[in-house]
């Protein structure tokens, strides 16, 4: 049976050393500050507000909410980034997406100041994660793939890799992130062809394809660790993986659970991101 990684104690160790680095700003007099940007009130967007908010306030770090109409018009929306920019008060900023119709999704990410782009939703801060610039933030939940890798001591350096899925939000920035850190990458999406024979040669295999259970035992082999990304509508109402978890289970050698993973170690990474943000402005 496999080890199964769970999420909260990665969480648990990264929320400690940002606690302390929190607390150490404060001595000096910088409240790390997080702004959050939502239009509209979509349940997802809600749920995700509320964990964060919730992680941010029990390490020591404020939170502002903007909260704009669901028929917002962009000049309001870009008068709201444009207010966090010019705020010294305010370190980093989430602007929860996708952005209702009638806005300029695209215009709105570059509108952020990219030092305040805790999440890589700008140009400049994907350049970094491409170039390897340690000034800019990767995307969360990338970073947390990494980040549950490092805790439980799974080698990253030599290792064959498969990254199911080529978004900017998490397939091609965590196939970046693998990169840097010495992993062989293969990055499988919709047209690839025998994605199953590519993820079966990996050691290990990130599925973030949006598609419940798609990984089942044709993509797997004994001794692989499976991170499982997706975030899907489960049968029962709640929510499941990209990974057919009981299928794995039997087979590879490590895996982590939907919910109770990857989920909740990216709100652990957005606060210190928030955190360094400060740092970085306060000069240390
Ligand atoms: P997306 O829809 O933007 O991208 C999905 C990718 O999967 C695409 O590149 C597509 O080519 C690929 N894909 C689709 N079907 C495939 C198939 N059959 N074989 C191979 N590749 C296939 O989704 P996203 O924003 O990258 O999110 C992916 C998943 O991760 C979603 O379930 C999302 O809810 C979840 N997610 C989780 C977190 C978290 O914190 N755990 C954060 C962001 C997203």
């Amino acid at each position: 049976m496999a080890k199964i990684l769970y999420g909260e104690p990665v969480a648990e160790a990264l929320s400690a050393e940002t606690a302390a680095r929190a607390a150490r700003l404060r001595a000096r007099g910088v409240t790390p500050t997080l702004a959050i940007i939502r239009v509209g009130e979509r349940p997802d967007d809600m749920s995700y507000e509320r964990g964060a908010v919730k992680r941010c306030l029990a390490l020591g770090i404020e939170v502002r909410k903007y909260a704009l109409r669901a028929d917002a018009a962009q000049a309001e929306l870009m008068a709201a980034i444009d207010g966090v920019n010019r705020d010294d008060g305010i370190h980093g900023c989430l602007l929860l997406r996708p952005l209702p119709g009638q806005m300029d999704e695209h215009a709105s990410c570059e509108a952020l100041a990219a030092e305040k782009d805790v999440d890589c939703i700008t140009a400049a801060s994907l350049c970094g994660v491409f170039t390897g610039d340690k000034l800019r933030f990767a995307p969360c939940t990338a970073r947390a793939c990494i980040e549950i890798l490092d805790y439980y001591g799974i080698a990253i350096a030599g290792k064959r890799v498969a990254v199911i899925g080529r978004s900017l939000v998490v397939g091609r920035p965590a196939a970046m992130l693998l990169l840097e850190r010495d992993a062989t990458v293969t990055i499988c999406h919709s047209k690839t062809p025998d994605a199953p024979a590519i993820c079966r040669e990996a050691d290990i295999l990130i599925a973030a394809s949006g598609r419940a259970g798609l990984v089942g035992s044709e993509y797997l082999r004994s001794g692989q660790t499976v991170i499982d990304v997706g975030i899907n509508p489960g049968p029962d109402g709640g929510i499941c993986g990209d990974v057919n978890f009981a299928e794995a289970e039997a087979v590879v050698g490590a895996i982590t659970p939907v919910p109770r993973g990857v989920g909740s170690v990216t709100t652990a990474v957005l606060c210190r991101h928030v955190v360094e943000a400060a740092e970085r402005a306060a000069g240390y």
